[in-house]
């Protein structure tokens, strides 16, 4: 089968976002980009059990919908990720997904603000929100997806629904969905001692500049 590993690991990426309380049962979904196929990508079927779940039930769509590989019905989601790969070549794999925190500022309407080096760092900014949009209504909230995202976000909410977040890789992906979930308990919780204060906006862009270009080891 192609893909083996890319496969394994996104069935792996389900069952934590299981583990960290980033969902509950199958609501959230994994996308990522083929590798030497950058107008298709992997995506996670629709409602089966990510402990269940194998290499060859998960779907290859490309940019415009088409169904390329796989037997089973891919998520219902398929056309938020089909939009965001086709506005931004940079994003690799995107996991969404229903985290309480996250998805009380969706219930809320609310956006993260950019309050915490981490988050300004990874997303590159703070978190818009979306108007609300039916879950139903695919294309239309497809379309507000990569509004909030803008040109160079990675990360977004929906409104009355749960967060995005995008990534490099699959990795990363993950990682800014646990860095949103707490930077929205942060802003939920400094609310009970005034309110989070923004990082200024000229520091905004030098700590994501730090972060793309000299945060880490040397190779
Ligand atoms: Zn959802």
């Amino acid at each position: 089968m192609k893909y083996l590993d890319l496969r394994k690991e996104i069935i792996i990426a389900c069952r934590e976002m299981v583990e960290k309380n980033l969902v509950i049962g199958t609501w959230g979904n994994i996308s990522v980009r083929l590798p030497d196929e950058p107008t298709a990508f992997l995506i996670t079927p629709s409602g089966l059990d990510y402990f269940a779940t194998k290499t060859e039930d998960l779907v290859i769509v490309d940019l415009e919908g088409n169904i390329l590989a796989g037997h089973r019905k891919c998520s219902s989601e398929v056309q938020l990720h089909r939009l965001i790969y086709k506005n931004r070549k940079d994003i690799k794999a995107i996991l969404h997904n229903h985290s309480p925190y996250a998805s009380t500022l969706c219930a809320a309407q609310k956006p993260i603000p950019p309050l915490a080096e981490d988050l300004v760092q990874i997303v590159g900014g703070g978190v818009d929100v979306t108007p609300y949009v039916a879950g139903r209504n695919h294309l239309q909230l497809g379309k507000a997806a990569c509004r909030a995202l803008g040109p160079e976000k990675f990360a977004l909410l929906l409104a009355n629904h749960g967060p995005v977040a995008c990534g490099r890789s699959l990795q990363e992906a993950m990682v800014i969905a646990l860095i949103v979930e707490k930077a929205a308990k942060m802003y939920l919780w400094a609310q009970l001692v005034g309110g989070a204060k923004e990082i200024p906006t000229k520091d905004i862009q030098k700590e994501r500049e730090h972060f793309l270009y000299k945060y880490g080891q040397k190779e």
